[in-house]
């Protein structure tokens, strides 16, 4: 397994697979990784030669009072369980903007509910920094989880829009054992905030199969204690919810079974 920090050593090893003819897949990922990034990289095997995934926390797409410095960075044990799990290279670039920079990537509709109200910056970082992934990769595909469900569609647009020649691969969200899905945050929740947030997917679930079910959702959310909705709302075909945990947000969602 490879792993390259610079542009230059990145585009030199992709060139090389493509005088080759070997097909790549990106995974995108802000490192701390879980089972949920495995899955990309297990559906990028299934449909790619090469696997590359990038590791970078992107500091344009926090707050500044978000977590940015206290998101996790295990390193060591990532580097791991990519090698371990037959990732061909890990791009982990130290910075991808230029310091007197001047563009951004501004998806302008599907950005701007759900998260967009409470992160009203986040989906112009993240759609900036995907499109420059993206540019520096050039994979044939690329692959997202739909545990950030908005997102997903955030990029399928600014793809779209920009005519980025890359076919984006949506995979379903992997949970743990108790249902909780997995994310790089519930590292944050204490063991009483985390039992509490097992309410999440299991109220989620029953709602999904119910035609009252953003109501009935947001009732039953709203009355566990320990637990703060952001908001409940449909779009995909799935039943979406944001939700504080403590000091904690987690996004789940779940397809609607009842339409
Ligand atoms: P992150 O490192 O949190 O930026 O996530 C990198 C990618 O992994 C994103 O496309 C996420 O949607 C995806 N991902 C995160 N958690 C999960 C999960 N539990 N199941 C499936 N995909 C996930």
């Amino acid at each position: 397994m490879k792993v390259v920090e610079t542009e230059k050593l990145l585009r030199a090893q992709v060139k090389i697979w493509r005088s080759q003819g070997e097909t790549l897949g990106f995974v995108p990922t802000m490192g701390a990784l879980h089972q949920g990034h495995l899955r990309l990289v297990e559906a990028a095997q299934r449909l790619c030669d090469r696997v590359i995934l990038s590791i970078y926390v992107n500091p344009t797409q926090f707050a500044p009072e978000e977590d940015y410095l206290r998101y996790p960075r295990p390193w060591v044990k990532d580097r791991a369980l990519c090698q371990k799990n037959g990732v061909d290279l890990i791009y982990r670039p130290q910075n991808l903007y230029h310091p007197e920079g001047t563009t951004i990537v501004l998806e302008k509709e599907l950005s701007q509910g759900r998260c967009g109200v409470t992160r009203p910056a986040h989906f112009q970082g993240v759609a900036t920094v995907v499109t420059k992934l993206l540019n520096l990769v050039q994979p044939d595909r690329a692959f997202f989880g739909w545990k950030d469900a908005q997102q997903v569609e955030v990029i399928q647009r600014v793809v779209s829009d920009l005519n980025i020649p890359v076919k984006i691969e949506p995979v379903e969200i992997v949970r743990d054992r108790d249902g909780l899905a997995f994310s790089s945050r519930n590292v944050y929740l204490s063991a009483q905030e985390r039992d509490r947030a097992l309410a999440i997917p299991l109220l989620l679930q029953v709602a999904a199969g119910r035609r009252d079910r953003k109501k009935w959702l947001t009732q039953n959310l709203s009355k566990i204690k320990g637990i703060k909705l952001d908001y409940v709302e449909e779009s995909q075909g799935r039943l979406c919810v944001a939700a504080w945990v403590g000091k904690t947000r987690l996004l789940d969602n779940w397809p609607i079974s009842l339409k």
